[in-house]
């Protein structure tokens, strides 16, 4: 069994029922629908795919939606235009834009820039640096060239930018991404707490259980990561837009100190972008990302990410076998990290988290066959996940948007399983349901850990050993 998790991009070139199906078999384990990109038609069919094969596989696919955020971009363009090193060009946001200006989006660049800010376009391919400011157009000097096309990213590294973190596109794409029910929400350029509960109100005002992935990719981000860390459900370690706003020599430490907290606080977190990113046209992984793959495992990511690679690339299930068979190579090395019990309070987050520390101390001492971790929420299946136990994690939930959140969590295999009506009913639905599903046999030991109060989220207060 592979325990790091696997996150496929959707796009043009993985839209088919088959290719959706053939991912799934190579080993995807969660759907991400880039809603940047594409249209609302597109995105309801891929979903739609997904939810069929997850049917048809009979094993849960997590489905996340990402949403674009605060970020800028160059607005329409009659031609792509090429910059040349030493020219001059201004930019402008595009309610003054001229003529020859570049025109940016939203239009707010133009009352933040300043003489020495950078501008960089296409993930920091091409790059300006301001020198004057007229009015609100600011004229930049090309210090990297090249051809700027309608609709490319647009970056300020260090400028606060004021726009609100989810713009009305966003909100847009927010309602149809829960109308559809989504079982994670990504938020990009996350730059404090705040934007993550202000996403989770919505979410929470719509009825929908779908989970927050907070995306890491500003230095606002990274200052107050603690707090963003504690207020979202998951993370993303968003390596393009982190290297154009931090450079790309921060990005390594960063990615470690971000899957190192996120492992502490029990937050699942997706390591992501050009991973394997020569397989958008080569059948095979440089000797370089395959190494980039094998290290995010070792630093603890519960999940690698696919972008370009399976939404426009050639290779796209090439792609996801080669995340599959790194991980199966890596995976035997890494080691049990137990948590020694702090003294953290009494409420019942807290019974939780020494409750799953001393449910993988068990199991891990006797050598059971697995820890099977019946939860409402899937919070506990989290909690257990972070201490990487080497045994399998059997999350039982009869929440079937539960089970397919836990699909994202290091080693947990999800099941869907009937709802209890009273501990000892919990306990021997449980087991029964992971030895029809083959994962456990009569005789194995195993390790349980839930809540006495049955059905309640945030009870776990019960270790158990049992023989299957
Ligand atoms: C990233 O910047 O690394 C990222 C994952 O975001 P997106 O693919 O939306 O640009």
């Amino acid at each position: 069994m592979r325990r790091t998790k696997i996150v496929a991009t959707i796009g043009p070139a993985s839209s088919s029922h088959e290719q959706v199906r053939a991912l799934a078999e190579a080993g995807m384990d969660a759907v991400r629908l880039n809603v940047s990109h594409g249209s609302q038609e597109d995105h309801a069919s891929r979903a739609g795919l997904s939810r069929a094969v997850q049917a048809e596989l009979g094993r849960p696919l997590a489905l996340i939606a990402d949403l674009q955020g605060p970020k800028l971009r160059i607005g329409n363009l009659s031609a792509p235009r090429l910059l040349v090193a030493g020219e001059t060009v201004i930019v402008a946001g595009e309610d003054v834009a001229r003529e020859d200006d570049l025109p940016v989006a939203p239009s707010v660049i133009g009352d933040v820039l300043r003489p020495g800010h950078d501008v960089l376009i296409a993930d920091g391919a091409i790059r300006l640096i301001v020198e004057d400011i007229e009015g609100r157009r600011a004229r930049c000097r090309v210090i990297v060239g090249g051809e700027v096309k309608s609709q490319k990213g647009v970056n300020l590294p260090g400028v606060p930018i004021p726009i609100p973190s989810l713009t009305e596109k966003d909100l847009k794409d927010l309602e149809f991404a829960l109308a559809l029910g989504v079982d994670y929400v990504a938020l990009s350029f996350v730059r404090a707490a705040e934007d993550v509960l202000q996403l989770r109100e919505i979410i929470d005002r719509n009825g929908s259980g779908a989970r927050v992935i907070a995306k890491i990719e500003k230095p606002e981000a990274v200052e107050v990561l603690d707090e963003v860390l504690r207020a979202t459900d998951a993370v993303m370690v968003a390596r393009g837009d982190l290297g154009v706003e931090m450079g790309a020599a921060a990005v390594p430490l960063l990615q470690k100190r971000i899957i190192a907290r996120s492992l502490e606080l029990g937050k699942p977190v997706i390591t992501a972008t050009q991973m394997l990113e020569s397989m958008i046209e080569h059948s095979d992984p440089t000797r370089a990302e395959a190494s980039d793959v094998a290290n995010a495992i070792l630093d603890g990511t519960s999940a690698v990410m696919l972008s370009a690679e399976t939404a426009v690339g050639a290779y796209p299930i090439e792609a996801v076998k080669t995340m599959d068979s790194i991980a199966r190579a890596v995976e035997p090395s890494m080691a049990y990290r137990p948590q020694n019990a702090n003294a953290v309070g009494d409420d019942r987050a807290a019974i939780g988290v020494a409750m799953s520390n001393a449910a993988c101390d068990v199991a891990e001492t006797l050598g059971a066959r697995a820890i099977l971790v019946p939860t409402f929420s899937g919070r506990t299946a989290s909690s257990v996940s972070r201490l990487r136990p080497r045994l399998p994690i059997i999350g039982l939930s009869h929440h079937q948007t539960s089970v397919q959140q836990m699909a994202l969590e290091w080693g947990v295999l999800p099941l869907l399983f009937p709802e209890a009506e009273n501990v000892e009913d919990l306990w021997d639905r449980a087991v029964e349901a992971a030895r029809r599903e083959g994962l456990i046999e009569a005789g194995d030991l195993v390790v349980l850990t839930a809540g006495t109060a049955v059905n309640m989220p945030g009870s776990t207060n019960v270790i158990k050993v049992e023989v299957a």
